[in-house]
């Protein structure tokens, strides 16, 4: 069980947060002063701070002097989006940064690097007869490795780490091909393609109308 402390005042993005960490399974507490963040870190041990930078009461950069001594990574979120205010975050000791405003994907993402960073999350993903090693960049399902490229295999990745999100064809292009990609937008219909027939995935790697793609996990569960 990986604990979570976020620490933003802004209720909308707070809760935008809370919700997909918790999707993804993480425990999450949610602060919306320094104070009050100051206090949830002395009475719990936290394995990540997502913290904003501009908090009421103290701000993220005198919160950072407090929890550093403690070693748990932080993550800072800021709507400055100035390379001055990245070197400074960086070198008061954040893991990484992240700027308002920011896609989910993205953040789950870079949450998961830090995590894995600090050893708090196995690389190793379970769904029914399917393992996922990202690690070992391996697939497997009922024990016999699938061979994917590697395109197919960065694309599944988004899917299971992204578990019950709709996502974006165009996220789902730039993560995979890059944001320069010129290509033909058949090409992401065809690596799903590939992928749900791999995995026997046809019913689990959902189309969704106008949006594009989703990992049903729950059907899953159904089986
Ligand atoms: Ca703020």
């Amino acid at each position: 069980m990986i604990n979570i402390l976020i620490a933003e005042d802004e209720r909308a993005i707070s809760d935008l947060i809370r919700i997909n960490l918790v999707r993804n399974g993480y425990v999450c507490h949610c602060a919306y002063d320094g104070k009050q963040a100051a206090d949830m870190l002395e009475s719990t041990r936290y394995d990540l701070v997502l913290l904003d930078i501009m908090l009421p009461c103290i701000d993220g950069y005198e919160l950072i002097n407090y929890i550093r001594p403690m070693d748990i990574p932080v993550i800072f979120i800021t709507a400055k989006s100035e390379l001055s205010d990245k070197v400074k975050g960086l070198r008061l000791g954040a893991e990484d940064y992240i700027t308002k405003p920011f896609e989910i994907v993205e953040l789950i993402a870079r949450v998961e690097v830090v995590l894995r960073r600090y050893k708090k999350t196995s690389a190793i993903l379970t769904f029914g007869d399917v393992t996922v090693d990202a690690d070992a960049h391996s697939v497997t399902k009922n024990g016999r490795l699938i061979s994917m490229t590697a395109k197919e295999y960065e694309l599944l990745l988004l899917f299971v780490r992204n578990p019950g999100i709709a996502l974006f064809r165009e996220t789902l292009f730039e993560r995979v091909w890059g944001y320069d990609y010129i290509g033909e937008s058949r090409t992401l219909d065809s690596h799903v393609q590939r992928i749900r027939r791999k995995l026997d995935w046809d019913d689990i790697i959902i189309t969704v109308y106008k949006v594009g793609y989703k990992f049903d996990v729950a059907k899953l569960k159904d089986r």
